[in-house]
């Protein structure tokens, strides 16, 4: 059976990664999101363990210590990590996996698995971003405006993505998505892999 592959999606917050991703899932079912873990406060509506592993900072050090991150950053005074068991475990057993991470982190397991495929999702205008964090009420007015910022930041380090998709409509972004995943089973040297019986 071929290893799944991993895709890391990326984009700034508010963007709509999760939205898009779950109108993914409805079509590509055995797909694994990695659930990372966080240092983050917990937002209503979220659950442990299915949105994030919420730690506190202390455990989250010692997982680092123990090396039990496949990468993981600091993004706006908070921790965020991948545990790495998951998705090893995910991918021996074909499946596809999807980390939905921001740059540094992507760029972190690009170094450390160059077959990986990023792909960056930006929004339609830097206006309507803001609108998004606004209407979703978790953070405030002085936090949107550092995540703004950061999110200008993400997106000149864009090129280093193998894809970039425009979420305008999640309909839109979600088959783009889909497409790429499509494209890349496509590829001429796993087919040939295949046919070969290796
Ligand atoms: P939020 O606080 O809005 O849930 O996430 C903030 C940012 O952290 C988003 O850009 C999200 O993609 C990123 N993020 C979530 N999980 C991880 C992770 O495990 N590692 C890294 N590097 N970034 C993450």
């Amino acid at each position: 059976m071929n290893r799944g592959k991993t895709f890391i999606i990326s984009g700034p917050s508010g963007v709509g990664k999760g939205s898009v991703l779950r109108v993914l899932l409805e079509k590509r079912k055995h797909i694994y999101v990695s659930v990372s873990a966080t240092t983050r406060p917990q937002r209503p509506g979220e659950e442990d363990g299915v949105h994030y592993h919420f730690l506190d900072v202390e455990t989250f050090r010692q997982r680092i210590a123990r090396d039990e991150f496949l990468e993981y950053a600091e993004y706006v005074g908070n921790f965020y990590g991948t545990p790495k068991e998951f998705v090893d475990t995910a991918m021996e057993a074909g499946r596809d996996v999807i980390l939905e991470i921001d740059v540094q982190g992507a760029l972190q397991v690009a170094a450390k698995r160059p077959e990986a495929i990023l792909i960056f999702i930006a929004p339609p205008s830097w206006e309507e971003l803001e609108r998004r964090l606004t209407l979703r009420g978790t953070d405030s007015p002085e936090k949107i405006q550092k995540r703004l910022l950061r999110a200008k930041v993400e997106c000149q380090t864009a090129d280093a993505y193998h894809y970039f998709v425009i979420n305008d409509t999640l309909e839109n972004a979600a088959a783009e998505l889909d497409a790429i995943m499509t494209a890349e089973h496509c590829k001429s040297r796993e087919r040939m892999e295949i046919i070969n019986g290796n």
